[in-house]
C-alpha cells in the first residue's frame, strides 16, 4: 500500500471557496484532507501554497509533429500542457501525414506514446487531405484508437461528406468534431468582416461563414443522432444556434477558445499578424455572447486551439500570414500559478 501527503495545498471546493489543506492519498485515491494532517506517509510533497486540482483536459491543441516540427514537437507540446496543468489533451489531424488511414493514424499514435509526457489522445480525419469529399473508413480508424473524427482547420464544404461521417461517426459510437467555415463566405478575409474591418480598411471574413455552415450541421446531427462537437465557437448567431438545438434535443456539445473570451478585433491596434487566427476575433457583442454562453451552459468547455507557429511566421502583416490560429502558451510560475493560457508575444 502507497500513500502521499501532499501539505500546505491551495484547493477549490466545488463551491468555489479557496481553502489551504493537507491531502492525504492511499493507493491512488483521496484518503483524507484537513488543514494538518500528522499522519506518516511513504511520500511528503510540499506544494507551498500552490494550487492542487484535478489534471485538466483540453479537447483541441495541435502539436506539429509529423510534418512541421520546426513549429512545434509532441516532446515540447505536451511538456508545454504539463506545465499547465493539463494531464490530457486531444490532438488534431492537420499534420503530413493527415491520420486519414489506419497506417498513418498508428504513426502519429505511436509518436504521441513514444515522446508524449502527458495522455494524448488523437483524432483522424473526416476525409482525405482534411479537404475530400470521400469520407474516410471510419470504423477502421474507430478500431485502431480514433478518440473522434474532426477536419479541423478546414470546414467541411459539402453536405453529403458531412451527412455519411456523421451516420459513420455515429454507428462507431465516436464524436464529429467539426470547424464550422463555409469558404464561399471567407471573400479573401484576413479579419473578422465588421466595423474594425473596415477602419483598418483590410478585407473581412463573413460570420454567417460560421454560422450558417454550423446550423447546416446541426440539422443533419438530428437526423443522424450523432453526437456533433462545435470546435471555437466565436460569433453571437452561432451560441444562439446551439442553445435551441440543445432545447430540441440535438446531442450537441460546444467549445470556446480563451482568446475568443478574452479579446475582440476592438484590441487589434493595426495591421499585425500576432492577432490573426481562425476564427477571427469577432465583435465585441459576439464575445459577450460567448461569455453567456459558457455561464449558462449552452458552451460546455473551455479549449485553447493551442496552434504554434515559428517567429518567422508571426511577425508579418496581417495580409501576408496564412490564415491559422493564434499562438497560446500555458503558463504557470510560482506566485501566480494559472492554468489559463496567454497570449504569446515577443
Ligand atoms: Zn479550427
Amino acid at each position: 500500500m502507497s500513500s502521499l501527503k501532499i501539505k500546505n495545498a491551495r484547493v477549490v471546493l466545488h463551491d468555489n471557496d479557496l481553502i489551504q489543506t493537507d491531502v492525504v492519498i492511499r493507493d491512488g485515491k483521496i484518503a483524507e484532507m484537513a488543514p494538518t494532517l500528522m499522519v506518516k506517509t511513504d511520500r511528503v510533497i510540499d506544494a507551498k501554497g500552490q494550487l492542487l486540482m484535478p489534471g485538466l483536459v483540453d479537447v483541441h491543441v495541435h502539436f506539429r509533429e509529423p510534418g512541421f516540427e520546426y513549429k512545434e514537437t509532441i516532446k515540447t507540446g505536451s511538456q508545454a500542457s504539463a506545465r499547465g496543468g493539463f494531464t490530457t489533451v486531444l490532438a488534431m489531424p492537420n499534420l503530413n501525414s493527415v491520420p486519414s488511414t489506419v497506417e498513418t493514424f498508428k504513426q502519429v499514435q505511436a509518436l504521441n506514446q513514444q515522446d508524449g509526457v502527458i495522455n494524448i489522445d488523437q483524432y483522424a480525419a473526416i476525409s482525405a487531405g482534411l479537404t475530400s469529399e470521400e469520407v474516410d473508413d471510419i470504423q477502421a480508424l474507430a478500431d485502431a484508437g480514433a478518440v473522434a473524427f474532426t477536419n479541423d482547420g478546414k470546414g467541411v464544404q459539402n453536405a453529403k461528406t458531412m451527412r455519411d461521417a456523421m451516420r459513420a461517426a455515429a454507428s462507431v459510437d465516436r464524436p464529429l468534431v467539426a470547424h464550422v467555415e463555409d469558404e464561399s463566405l471567407i471573400d479573401g478575409g484576413v479579419m473578422n468582416l465588421g466595423q474594425r474591418s473596415a477602419e483598418l480598411e483590410l478585407p473581412g471574413m463573413d460570420p454567417l461563414g460560421e454560422s450558417s455552415q454550423l446550423a447546416r450541421d446541426l440539422v443533419i446531427a438530428k437526423a443522424t443522432g450523432v453526437h456533433y462537437h462545435v470546435a471555437h465557437l466565436s460569433t453571437k448567431e452561432s451560441v444562439n444556434l446551439v442553445r435551441i438545438a440543445k432545447q430540441n434535443g440535438v446531442n450537441v456539445t460546444a467549445e470556446v477558445s480563451p482568446h475568443h473570451l478574452l479579446l475582440d478585433e476592438t484590441d487589434i491596434q493595426g495591421d499585425n499578424a500576432l492577432y490573426k487566427m481562425n476564427p477571427p476575433l469577432r465583435a465585441p457583442q459576439d464575445r459577450m455572447a460567448v461569455i453567456g454562453g459558457l455561464l449558462d451552459g449552452t458552451i460546455d468547455m473551455v479549449a485553447t486551439d493551442h496552434a504554434p507557429h515559428a517567429v518567422e511566421e508571426r511577425i508579418v502583416l496581417l495580409w501576408e500570414r496564412p490564415l491559422v490560429s493564434l499562438v497560446l502558451k500555458q503558463v504557470s510560475n510560482s506566485s501566480t500559478p494559472t492554468w489559463f493560457v496567454q497570449v504569446w508575444r515577443h
